[in-house]
């Protein structure tokens, strides 16, 4: 342990077994997640809200709850401390007077998952991997390929050929090796885990390793940052695997050991696509785990997660907070990407316009009130689905010369 890092180690979540935080790990032997632990005594004298102003503006501000050991063991691309922004036209329209969104679409690579995969390859590079491989929807591929060539790592992605060309695109330009793959993230996770222990790939799957939820807990610590050392009364998250909605949890938690909030804790309020929904269908009938999803029909590809492997753990933070869950269909997404846009001009992509189409739904059954305090997670920038969107605009001839010019 290092003043740097209060990590201690590594603890399944399931069992409650401990393990060393001084090597590779994926899932636990009983198969599952691994959670990190850290001495939250060593943590609460330095890690201070008052002490942060003079830090870094990037997630590594808050580098005593995070895994690497020192500075340079930080592989960064300056991801984190992303905006805050008040919506009010964008509330009016829902009925809610107090609307924000935190707009993720600012990080490296235009999306959250900068945030997990810069913990998560800082500690792939420390703990001796050479190189890394990812099942990405999209998103995920495209932060790890930036991740693995800023630390000087070899990445090989799996994409489903039917995820946007941006994502395909931006793998490719950071050197990785991408292999597009005729089916969902799910079986794109399957040949990573087939070929990986042969190929000598540390695999860096959602939940496989520990460290990408660590770097999404951050949200929670900026949340409270933002809103001046207070919380959000709902949290409204587009959940595919859970990272976020999970790491966001635990945050709370480490929070309240640290003394930086008592026993409250916003509400958790996940959404996910009709066309694919193990999370909303496994709260609804009251089960403590989630199904695989078979066929999922949603073409929003970061919530295109059919088995949810930290199940337990969202339906748990989701239970525990006293949130819900909603499903909406594509095409309410795609309109609510309109919607968001020209009220305030955030480019919002389709995942985080899923929770604007939740909203108004979750406003109609009284889920949230017109004056409490709303965060929505905008996960990634519009831009990175700019092929997606229909652009329906005339096209007309230039003016003739002589006007042109006279
Ligand atoms: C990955 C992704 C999600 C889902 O994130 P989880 O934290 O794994 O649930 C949502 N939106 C976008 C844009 C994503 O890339």
């Amino acid at each position: 342990m290092s003043g740097y890092s209060a990590l201690m180690e590594l603890e399944c979540s399931k069992t409650g077994e401990r393990f060393p935080a001084d090597s590779l790990h994926n899932l636990s032997p009983a198969g599952a997640p691994l959670l990190a632990r850290y001495d939250l005594e060593a943590a609460a004298r330095t890690l201070r809200p008052g002490a942060l102003a003079d830090r870094r503006a990037d997630m590594w501000r808050y580098h005593e709850l995070l895994p690497a050991p020192s500075a340079e063991a930080v592989v960064s691309l300056g991801e984190g401390m992303t905006p805050l922004l008040e919506a009010p036209r964008l509330g009016a329209g829902l009925g809610l007077g107090r609307l924000y969104i935190k707009d993720e679409g600012k990080n490296p690579t235009g999306s959250f998952k900068a945030r997990g995969m810069s913990a998560a390859v800082s500690m792939a590079r420390l703990l001796g991997a050479g190189k890394i491989a990812v099942p990405t929807a999209g998103n995920a591929g495209g932060a790890a390929a930036a991740y693995a060539a800023r630390a000087g790592l070899e990445a090989h992605i799996f994409v489903p050929a039917d995820a946007p060309a941006v994502h395909k695109a931006e793998c490719v330009l950071a050197g990785a090796k991408v292999t597009e793959v005729r089916g969902t993230i799910y079986h794109c996770g399957a040949l990573v885990a087939r070929r990986g222990p042969g190929e000598g790939w540390f695999d860096l799957s959602t939940f496989k390793e520990p460290y990408r939820a660590e770097g999404k807990k951050t949200m929670a610590f900026e949340l409270f940052e933002q809103l001046n050392e207070e919380l959000p009364d709902a949290i409204v998250y587009p959940t595919g695997g859970g990272t976020g909605l999970v790491a966001m949890w635990k945050a709370f938690g480490e929070m309240e050991a640290i003394g930086w909030i008592g026993s409250e804790r916003p509400r958790m309020i996940s959404v996910q696509a009709e066309g694919c929904a193990p999370l909303v269908r496994a709260l609804e009938a009251g089960r403590d785990e989630a199904t695989l999803w078979e066929n999922p029909t949603t073409r929003v590809s970061g919530l295109r997660a059919p088995k949810v492997l930290a199940d337990t753990l969202c339906l748990e933070a989701i239970r525990e907070s006293g949130g819900t869950a909603a499903a909406v269909p594509d095409e309410a997404m795609f309109e609510a990407q309109r919607e968001a846009g020209a009220a305030e001009g955030v480019p919002v992509c389709p995942e985080g316009a899923a929770c604007v189409a939740a909203l108004r739904t979750l406003r109609e059954r009284g889920a949230v009130d017109a004056d409490e305090r709303i965060v929505m997670f905008n996960t990634a920038t519009a831009l990175k689905y700019a092929d997606m969107a229909a652009v329906d605009c005339p096209i007309v001839d230039p003016l003739p010369e002589q006007e042109e010019t006279g």
